[in-house]
């Protein structure tokens, strides 16, 4: 039921996801967003890139044409990409105080040759602290010696052109940024080898100077997001209360528009700390305030108004949000869904 949820949304209600870079200077934080911006616009196929204040709006046709040769027949159903401009911006260090974040995802950057360095970890704690997902650039994959540059090539296809020795000490590198992650506390592995994107971390590796891997990062970055902003929209329920009222024989109920996800009989709300009693509805084509009877609902998808009864929703006050607390057999669904939704995203990588 809840991926009905998942696919009945969609298009036209996502948004564009809004990504930060970060890292150590010199990285390659500001050559690497010229590169994704560059190649196109060099190419004459700007493909409606639009330099924005401060960020550059990547439409969804032009990240897809980019990714072709990675084959990925997962749906891109963002509208597009929104990359802020300046790395290490005030403003994603400012908005901590805001409570609200301004990134959805974020691109981490780590010079392979470097490893992790000071302001690795530094931004590294800023995004753990604001819970904000994002996926690691190992950058200068060129400067490994005896790369064999392949200009914009899926990683893959470009590591697999390589020597054996130049592999081997890729291999060596990647491993030591791996347990240097690991020392953090943050479990990190290469993107087409990371079958569990909840609890993992992906690792891509770029080249800023020759555009390999950026397909690679472009298309994570869309789809990592996209599915974590698809979870947003209906995993967490937005309802907000309406009218607290008596009716009758229903004793106090409160009238609540619900946006976003579901809700069944028996889940718990809070704040009021209740659970849902009964769900109500008017009978079709009448509306809520209408006096008469009322139909039942084991559950209600949204956007609906419904007249929920239940104890203590005395307590519940017109115009708050009702938060959800799933039943534990919820959970395992949601989570169930979650799983399959991972599979859809880690089925191109097996692919490419
Ligand atoms: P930032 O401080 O993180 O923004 O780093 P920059 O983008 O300014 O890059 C620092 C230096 O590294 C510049 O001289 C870049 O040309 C160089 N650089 C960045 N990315 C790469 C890369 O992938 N390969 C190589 N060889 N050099 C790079």
């Amino acid at each position: 039921a809840v991926s009905d949820v998942i696919s009945n949304k969609g298009e036209e209600t996502l948004r564009a996801p809004i990504c930060c870079v970060m890292g150590h200077v010199d990285t390659g934080k500001t050559k690497l967003l010229d590169c994704i911006r560059g190649t196109n616009v060099q190419e004459g196929e700007a493909g409606g890139i639009t330099q924005q204040i401060g960020a550059t709006y990547f439409p969804v046709e032009n990240i897809r044409e980019r990714t072709k040769e990675l084959k990925a027949d997962a749906k891109l159903n963002v509208p597009g990409l929104l990359v802020i401009d300046t790395p290490g911006h005030e403003s994603f260090t400012n908005l901590r105080s805001h409570g609200s974040g301004l990134c959805d995802i974020a691109i981490l950057v780590v010079n392979i040759m470097h490893g992790l360095e000071p302001q690795t970890i530094e931004s590294l704690n800023l995004l753990r602290m604001r819970n904000t997902v994002f996926i690691v650039a190992l950058n200068k994959i060129d400067r490994l010696y005896g790369w064999k540059a392949q200009p914009n090539k899926p990683v893959r296809k470009s590591l697999n052109q390589q020597s054996k020795d130049v592999q081997n000490e890729f291999d060596r590198r990647l491993i030591e940024v791996i347990t240097q992650f690991k020392e953090q506390g943050l479990n990190t592995e290469l993107y087409y080898k990371n079958k569990n994107m909840r609890e993992t971390f992906s690792i891509v590796p770029t080249s800023a100077i020759s555009g390999e891997g950026i397909p690679d990062l472009l298309l994570l970055l869309v789809q990592w997001s996209q599915k974590t902003m698809v979870e947003k929209l209906t995993f967490r329920n937005e309802c907000t209360v309406l009218e607290v009222k008596v009716t009758k024989g229903h004793g106090t109920t409160i009238d609540v528009v619900l946006v976003n996800g579901m809700l069944h009989e028996g889940d718990q709300i809070d704040p009021i700390v209740t659970t849902i009693r009964a769900l109500l509805t008017p009978h079709p084509m009448k509306e809520l305030r209408v006096k008469g009877t009322y139909l039942h609902h084991k559950e209600i998808k949204a956007a609906q108004g419904i007249k929920i009864t239940g104890k203590g929703l005395e307590h519940a006050i017109a115009g708050t949000g009702l938060y959800v607390v799933r039943r534990d057999d919820d959970l395992e669904e949601v989570k169930e869904c979650a799983m399959q939704d991972m599979k859809s995203v880690t089925s191109w990588i097996d692919k490419s």
